[in-house]
């Protein structure tokens, strides 16, 4: 059973909850990306990493780039390549997901994330645990889409890139990678619309009901770590329903901003740390 420890300081309720934790559950969101410095709705990280877009396009942020609708094919690629390319690949790894894995490591554990950048696997975190219901950037997958596959991107990535010049706002069209199933253009593997192939994600959702599973009788954490409100259903709601409905199930739910715990506003079995992430997880990082 989790003991209660509400008088002490957050780094100490932290580790106290980890300590006691048999599993962890991880729920990350675009709070934590910004936290280790790359904020989707930030005006001028867009215009440092995406130069020329916001004269060109009127786009202001990642976010509005990510949803925006590119005149031409070959200009949704030049942008997508580019975004890939520096978000994905070309980006080191943030110092609080490496403080997160030291901190996380020796437990079982398992990562739910909406964010799409793949900054757990870098850090080490085991891809078999990591599950991105929200599509990775390193995938491409059929645009019809005709299968539930997704191509690894990498290789492709970086011959685009290699094709576009600095003031280029289009890729070549011959150079649009194209599904080897059925001959339409791959895109981007990240849930926008209709088409978005999950089928692999869900299927890692088995990964973390075998976890629960396998820790019955025993203390789960669930660790949410800066997750907004656009979309609760993913690792908001279900969190709060698993600490409510099963025994032995301790909720900490991490944010900058001010925050609440609906479902969960009476109970012992949740608290709320309101705090920077990167440097609660250093100065924890300390006693790993
Ligand atoms: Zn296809």
């Amino acid at each position: 059973m989790y003991s209660e420890k509400s008088l002490l300081s957050e780094t100490a309720t932290l580790k106290n909850a980890i300590d006691q934790a048999d599993a962890i559950i991880i729920g990350a969101g675009s709070g934590l990306s910004a936290a280790a410095g790359l904020s989707y709705d930030n005006p001028t990280i867009f215009k440092i990493w995406f130069p020329g877009y916001h004269e060109h396009y009127g786009i202001r942020t990642i976010n509005e780039a990510e949803l925006y609708q590119f005149p031409t094919l070959e200009e949704h690629h030049a942008y997508w390549t580019r975004h890939i390319a520096s978000i994905r690949y070309n980006r080191a790894i943030g110092k609080l997901y490496l403080d997160l894995y030291r901190i996380i490591k020796n437990k079982p554990y398992f990562i739910l994330t909406t964010n799409t950048d793949g900054q757990f696997q870098k850090a080490g975190f085991d891809l078999k645990k990591i599950c991105t219901p929200q599509g990775d950037l390193a995938f491409f997958q059929c645009s019809k889409p005709c299968n539930d596959e997704l191509y690894p991107n990498n290789q492709m990535i970086q011959k685009l890139l290699a094709s576009l010049g600095p003031h280029d706002f289009s890729v070549k069209p011959e150079h649009i990678p194209r599904c080897p199933n059925c001959g339409n253009p791959l895109i981007p593997n990240i849930r926008r619309d209709n088409a978005f192939v999950e089928k692999p994600w869900m299927a890692k959702y088995q990964n973390l009901i075998d976890l629960i599973n396998a820790h019955q009788g025993k203390n789960i954490l669930l660790l949410e770590l800066g997750v907004g409100i656009n979309t609760p259903g993913i690792i908001r709601y279900p969190f709060e329903h698993l600490t409510l409905q099963r025994n032995n199930t301790y909720l900490i739910r991490i944010n900058l901003k001010t925050d609440n715990l609906s479902l969960l506003a009476n109970s012992n079995k949740a608290a709320i740390i309101q705090a920077d992430i990167g440097p609660l997880l250093e100065e924890l990082a300390k006693e790993y």
